[in-house]
Formats: structure tokens, C-alpha cells, sequence
């Protein structure tokens, strides 16, 4: 197998070189564009931080890590032969067989001969005469492209909290993504978890397990609902892969891109007892279903919501023995969905052992981190490792992150210093070329994904077979979908939570809504009917 890292141009080297197109990040966003224009002859290098292809499931290697989405529907469905070959081992796949797969597939249709690792792009200038983005990585090297696809990850930029004396922790330190390759042994250790979202909630009861004392440090109780995995049977593989066609017909036909769809009716026009019974069938059934499975109205109307809410509320003070706990994990201070419904194994019986201790940190915050543990308002605790379960800085984080600049110099981080403004979720005013292939539609995220990089695919093909060297939107078309989004994130419930769905997990971020809260089939028709109609709202030259 062809090694990327050794053919790849040596560090700072003064020879710039020059493609069609660059692709940055190897994850299932960047892999799958780097296949499409490769297809299309287009000369393209993907460059990538990590040293390996995967992307969320190459960084993400905290112990219970896996699929929220069930593996049939996760898995591409772009190649029949690949659905073919691979075998999911589990319904709710877990990291270290999301990141072989993804591995199988750089090395099925020979990707990483493309691929620069160890790569992390520093920043990325428009050269307007040439029209050529000039990317430079941070060791130095210098590329240049036509096209420049950003495909960063909605959530690959890792949030820290800046709490005082971070550093002064003499004890082991982890950030969930960021997660070291060696296995991290918890045996009779004093851990502490900060943060309790998807994350934190696949991870405390492994570690609660293993770890001598286990103490959770909550800002926010989540409503978390039962995963119910399981080994995949060979019956259920053939099937699998009998219907692929059915399966991912289905995910392009729902609201969400899973093969889960909202239930017609709105949940207040049916009587208590009919609702109790669907929400009962719903909570017994694996993965998303009971949010995404749910009355159609379950995201818009408060009172529907709230209904579920309640009926969620009850499931945990039932789980967790201690009433006084239970109610400190159960959410009161925002509607179900508002936040990401983490799925969970086993997590709220983990707060029913001894050895684990839930601290609320509203009630007592952290002041500071101290050379032996966590000192908060009321009482320092002593600790020999320390897990940072703190999440992203979601969708902006791994954009501004790079030194972008457009038209006239324009810096992307200034430009969005006021919320992230985008065309179609996908392209940028005053930066050419630019494409993002970054999947903000609320849902499945592969399903979204493929669409977006096969848009950004096709729009370049438009680009190069009518001769024209560049596509821009206009302002006033990135103003209407900006306008447009926004429309759509208020009549939902979406953006009333305090979530990293607008930004208000990261002190000073702009509070926006920063996913498109349109159904995936909406979404896709309306990015076919701007390039049906010779890619609308932009400027081309
Ligand atoms: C723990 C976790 C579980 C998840 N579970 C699900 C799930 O069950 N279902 C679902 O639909 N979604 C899930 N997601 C969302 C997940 O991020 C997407 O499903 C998907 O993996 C994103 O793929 P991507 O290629 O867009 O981005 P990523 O997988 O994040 O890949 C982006 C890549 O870009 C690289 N990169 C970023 N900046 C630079 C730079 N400046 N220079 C070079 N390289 C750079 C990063 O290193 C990274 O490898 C989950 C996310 C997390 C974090």
C-alpha cells in the first residue's frame, strides 16, 4: 500500500506545488470528496492533522465511544461493493470498528496515495490574480488549488474550559477527542469526568466500572435515552445487505436521514393512553426512534414536548435509586431535543454504585484546577486522572481555526464574527472556490454528508466544463438563506437551548443557530434547484 507520508513533499519545502483541488480533513466527508473529484480528473491532495484517516472515529477513542446512528445506515452508499464487503459487527458500531472501516475504504479505493498526514493547515489565502487558494500548513509547506474544500468536521475542534491552573494538574489529563492510542487503565483510580453530554454519558459507566472512585462533574443534565445495542446477527447482515437499496432509499426519503420517521399525527390529537403507549413502544426500540420516531410535532409545539419530556423525566427517577441524585439528573431547564439526546448504556445505573459521586456544578462550581484535583466552591477533591468531556466548538471551530482569507484579504473570522454566515450551508460571499463540506442538517450525518460533497462534486464539474474559473454566492443571496435559516431554527425548539446547536458552550461565541433545521430531503431539493438553475444566487466567471 502506497504510503502518503513518504511521498508527500517534505516539510518546508520551497517548491510550490500545485493541484486542482485540496481537500482538508480525511474524515467521511473528506474521503468521500477526495474520491468524487479524483473520479472527476481532477489532481487533488487531502491534507489531515491525525496520522491516519477517520476523522471523528480516528480522535474520538475514549473508552464506549460508538455509533448513535445504527451502522447500516452510517456505513457510505455510494459503492455496492463495499456494502457488499463489510460486515458490521454491532448495531451501534463502536470506535475502533468506525475507524477499521473507514481505514477499508482509504485502502479499498486507494486514497491514501493523496493523502498528506500529520498535516494541520495553518491558513489559506485567495490569490485573486491567479485565482488559486494558497493553503500553508503549519510546518511551513506551501500548496496551491483552484478548489479549496473544507471538509474540518462539525465537531473536531475540542473545547477546553479555560478554568484556572489546567495546568498545574499533577495527575493525568484527557480530552475525550483527543484520546490517547494506548489504553488508558482506570484500576483503582480516583478519575473525575467533567461534563455530562453524548459523550461523557458513553463514557462514565465503563469507567465507573473500572475506576476506583468515579465523580461526575454536571453543569447540565441531559435527557438521555436507552440505546439498546446489540451484536448484529448473520441473518440480519444478509438482510442488511439484501436492501441496502431499501435502507438508503428510506434515509434519503425521511425527515432526518435515518431510516426512523416522525409519526403523522400531532401528539395532543390522541388521547393520554394512546400517547403513553407510543411513547412505551418507542422507548423500548434501539437508537433515535423515540425522538426522531415520535409525534411530528414533538419539535415545534412546547406542549407536546413537553408531554415527552415529563414522560422521560420518570424513566430516570425510576433508573436511579438515590431520589436526591435522580433529581439532579433530571432535566428541567430545557425542552427534549433542545440539546443532543445522548443514548446511553447502563448510565444512569452507574450513579446507583458506591464508588460514584454526581457533583452539580451550578450549584458548586469549579473555581479552579489545583496540582492534586478540582477545587470547587465548596471542597477541593483529589484525583489521580482528570476527564475533560467538554465537547467542540462546533462548526465554526475547525473553519476559524484556519487563517482564511478571501476577496481583498477579507478574514473569515472576521467575517463571522457576528455568527457564521454561509450560502447554502456550503459556500462563503467574498471567498471563491471555497466549499464547505461540512454537514449541517439536523440528522444521519453521512446521509447529509454524501449529498453535500456530491453538490460541491458536481458544482465543479459545471465550473470546469463550462470554462470559468470561479463560482462566488452574492451577498444578498448569502443574506436571504441566512434569513431563510434563521426562519426555519425559530419555528423549531432546537434553538432554545442553551446547546453547542448555537454556539453556548463556548464563552463569547455569538449565540446563532448553527445547524439548517430543514428536513434532508427539503434541504437536498433546494441545493439541486440552485445548480438546476446554472447555480443561482452566485456569481460564476
Ligand atoms: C463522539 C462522536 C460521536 C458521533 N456519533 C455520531 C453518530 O452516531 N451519528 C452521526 O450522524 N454523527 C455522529 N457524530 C458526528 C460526526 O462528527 C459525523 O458523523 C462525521 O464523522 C463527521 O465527519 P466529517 O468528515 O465531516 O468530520 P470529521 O470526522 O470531524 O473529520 C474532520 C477532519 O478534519 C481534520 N482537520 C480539521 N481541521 C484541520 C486542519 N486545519 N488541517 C488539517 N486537518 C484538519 C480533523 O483532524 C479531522 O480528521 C459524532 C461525533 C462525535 C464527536
Amino acid at each position: 500500500m502506497a504510503n502518503a507520508q513518504q511521498q508527500a513533499p517534505t516539510a518546508n519545502t520551497k517548491t510550490v506545488e500545485q493541484f486542482d483541488a485540496i481537500v482538508i480533513g480525511a474524515g467521511v466527508a473528506g474521503l468521500y470528496q477526495l474520491y468524487c473529484l479524483r473520479k472527476l480528473g481532477l489532481s487533488v491532495r487531502c491534507f489531515e492533522d491525525g496520522s491516519g484517516v477517520g476523522g471523528t472515529w480516528y480522535w474520538n477513542r475514549y473508552p464506549g465511544c460508538r455509533f448513535d446512528s445504527e451502522s447500516e445506515t452510517y456505513g457510505y452508499s455510494w459503492s455496492k461493493e463495499l456494502l457488499q464487503e463489510w460486515d458490521w459487527k454491532e448495531h451501534f458500531s463502536g470506535q475502533p470498528e468506525n475507524e477499521q472501516y473507514l481505514n477499508y475504504v482509504a485502502d479499498k479505493f486507494d486514497l491514501r496515495k493523496d493523502i498528506q498526514f500529520n498535516s494541520r493547515v495553518k491558513s489559506a489565502i485567495f490569490d485573486e490574480k491567479a485565482n488559486r487558494w494558497e493553503i500553508e500548513l503549519e510546518s511551513g509547506q506551501r500548496v496551491r488549488a483552484q478548489f479549496l474544500v473544507a471538509a474540518v468536521g462539525i465537531l473536531s475542534a475540542r473545547y477546553m474550559p479555560p478554568f484556572e491552573g489546567i495546568d498545574s494538574f499533577k495527575g493525568e489529563s484527557y480530552h475525550t477527542s483527543r484520546w490517547p492510542k494506548e489504553k488508558v487503565d482506570f484500576t483503582g483510580k480516583r478519575v473525575a469526568v467533567i461534563g455530562t453530554g453524548a459523550t461523557a454519558v458513553q463514557l462514565i459507566p465503563i469507567v465507573a466500572k473500572e475506576a476506583g472512585h468515579l465523580t461526575v462533574f454536571q453543569r447540565t443534565a441531559n435527557y438521555c435515552a436507552p440505546l439498546r445495542n446489540g451484536l448484529v446477527s448473520p441473518e440480519t447482515q444478509n438482510e442488511w445487505k439484501a436492501t441496502y437499496p431499501e435502507i438508503h432509499k428510506k434515509c434519503r426519503e425521511t425527515a432526518t436521514g435515518f431510516t426512523h420517521d416522525f409519526d403523522p399525527r400531532k401528539a395532543m390529537s390522541v388521547s393520554k393512553e394512546e400517547r403513553l403507549a407510543l411513547y412505551e413502544e418507542l422507548w423500548a426500540l434501539p437508537g433515535f426512534k423515540k425522538w426522531l420516531g415520535n409525534f411530528r410535532d414533538i419539535m415545534t409545539s412546547r406542549e407536546a414536548n413537553e408531554d415527552f419530556a415529563e414522560f422521560v423525566r420518570n424513566k430516570i427517577r425510576v433508573r436511579v435509586k438515590d431520589p436526591v441524585v435522580a433529581e439532579k439528573l433530571v432535566p428541567k431547564d430545557h425542552a427534549f431535543g433542545a440539546k443532543r439526546i445522548p443514548l446511553e448504556s447502563e448510565y444512569y445505573e452507574a450513579y446507583n454504585r458506591d464508588n460514584v459521586l454526581l457533583i452539580d456544578i451550578k450549584e458548586t462550581p469549579i473555581e479552579r484546577i489545583t496540582p492534586k484535583g478540582i477545587k470547587t466552591r465548596e471542597k477541593e477533591y483529589e484525583f489521580d486522572v482528570i476527564i475533560y468531556a467538554t465537547g467542540f466548538d462546533a462548526f465554526t471551530g475547525a473553519i476559524t481555526q484556519i487563517d482564511i482569507r478571501g476577496e481583498g484579504g477579507q478574514s473569515l473570522k472576521d467575517y463571522w464574527a457576528e455568527g457564521a454566515r454561509t450560502y447554502l450551508q456550503m459556500q462563503i460571499a467574498h471567498f471563491p472556490n471555497l466549499f464547505l463540506a461540512i454537514s449541517t442538517a439536523f440528522g444521519n450525518y453521512p446521509v447529509c454528508a454524501e449529498m453535500i460533497v456530491e453538490w460541491i462534486t458536481d458544482c465543479i464539474r459545471y465550473i470546469r466544463e463550462k470554462g470559468l474559473k470561479s463560482i462566488t454566492p452574492t451577498p444578498q443571496a448569502e443574506e436571504a438563506w441566512v434569513e431563510h435559516a434563521a426562519e426555519l431554527a425559530e419555528g423549531t425548539l432546537f434553538a432554545s437551548g442553551n446547546s453547542w446547536f448555537v454556539g453556548a458552550n463556548i464563552p463569547g461565541k455569538k449565540r446563532v443557530f448553527l445547524l439548517y433545521a430543514n428536513t434532508v430531503p427539503a434541504y437536498r431539493k433546494k441545493c439541486a434547484e440552485v445548480a438546476a438553475k446554472g447555480y443561482e444566487g452566485c456569481v460564476l466567471q
